[in-house]
């Protein structure tokens, strides 16, 4: 069995989902910013400027980026949200990134807490990511906090290479260990004062490179992440999971607590892994690629009571 999105039959999108510009504290103007993704390729970008009533770095409200769209590009109405309650910020916020926002969301205030504004940002229509939670120490207990959030950012590349803080797959692992159901995407977190864009991003499948579509994409999780690495494809035959990908040294597979199973390479670019260990444990699998060069691609969580 063919396993979504890959069953879609859809094209997969590569886009930003988190990165800023010169309407909060990045360093370049909307326009170049949208011109730079554009510059690598990319279908897709947003400008996640960082949002709340009263902040000296925030935007003014939710950027307004349709003009910046052509045949080539498009950009999803997105914010970095912020309000107080969080341990170890610098200013005691949660950063929680908010894509395909209306843009008269209004600013988050003071008095609001992080659940709140996940839970106000979702009904918005928004597809909410934990932010970073490596980056800024984010505690298992906030972690569970804001567990209905759509997805963790796994992957930061602006906090990989400004202080090897990239990661966020551990807290994503303990909260699926929990029983929450969230997917995974990986981002730039780009301010363009360094060279900190391209370097990690999601792939999504969708009908057409439209941002409502792209957003209802990422809410349903069709979608990997991926920092160089490709996944082609994912099936499921019983027991045996079939990976076609980008020549990988390694397809690990991630289950519940510490189980996992794994083809190695290198030059792999088919691999059938035996997962029943992972199966007898309940729960789900996750997929990662770790391509001969280094670079990964992650699955989102697959849980068994779904596929079944
Ligand atoms: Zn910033
Ligand atoms: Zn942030």
């Amino acid at each position: 069995m063919q396993l979504a999105p890959f069953s879609l039959g859809y094209r997969f999108y590569r886009g930003n989902l988190h990165g800023h510009s010169t309407l909060s504290d990045g360093a370049r103007s909307p326009a170049e910013v949208v011109a730079a993704y554009k510059a690598l390729g990319y279908d897709f970008t947003c400008l996640s400027d960082h949002l709340m009533q009263g902040l000296d770095i925030g935007a003014p409200g939710v950027p307004d980026s349709r003009s910046l769209c052509d045949e080539r590009i498009t950009t999803i109405l997105s914010a970095e949200l912020h309000c107080p309650g969080k341990k170890y910020d610098k200013r005691g916020l949660w950063h929680l990134v908010a894509n395909g926002l209306p843009l008269d969301f209004p600013a988050p205030t003071a008095d609001e807490t992080g659940p709140e504004l996940v839970r106000r940002a979702q009904a918005a229509g928004a597809y909410v990511s934990i932010a970073h939670p490596e980056w800024y120490g984010l505690t298992m207990d906030e972690a569970l906090a804001v567990s209905h959030a759509d997805a963790v950012e796994i992957y930061n590349h602006s906090c990989l290479i400004e202080c090897d803080r990239a990661f966020g797959i551990a807290v994503a692992d303990y909260l699926l260990n929990e029983g929450k159901r969230l997917h995974f995407n990986a981002t730039d977190d780009s301010h363009m004062r360094l060279d900190d864009f391209g370097g990690g991003w999601v792939m999504v499948a969708a009908a057409r490179n439209d941002p409502d579509l792209l957003v209802a994409a990422l809410k349903a999780g069709h979608t990997y992440s991926s920092t160089g690495a490709e996944i082609h494809d994912l099936a499921l035959d019983g027991d045996i999971l079939r990976v076609r990908c980008s020549p990988a040294v390694s397809v690990a597979v991630a289950g519940p607590g510490e189980v996992s199973a794994v083809a190695m390479g290198p030059n792999l670019t088919y691999a059938e892994i035996d997962i029943a260990r992972i199966r007898a444990r309940q729960g789900y699998f996750r997929v990662t690629v770790i391509g001969n060069g280094g670079t990964r691609a992650w699955s989102n969580p697959y849980w068994f009571d779904q596929l079944a």
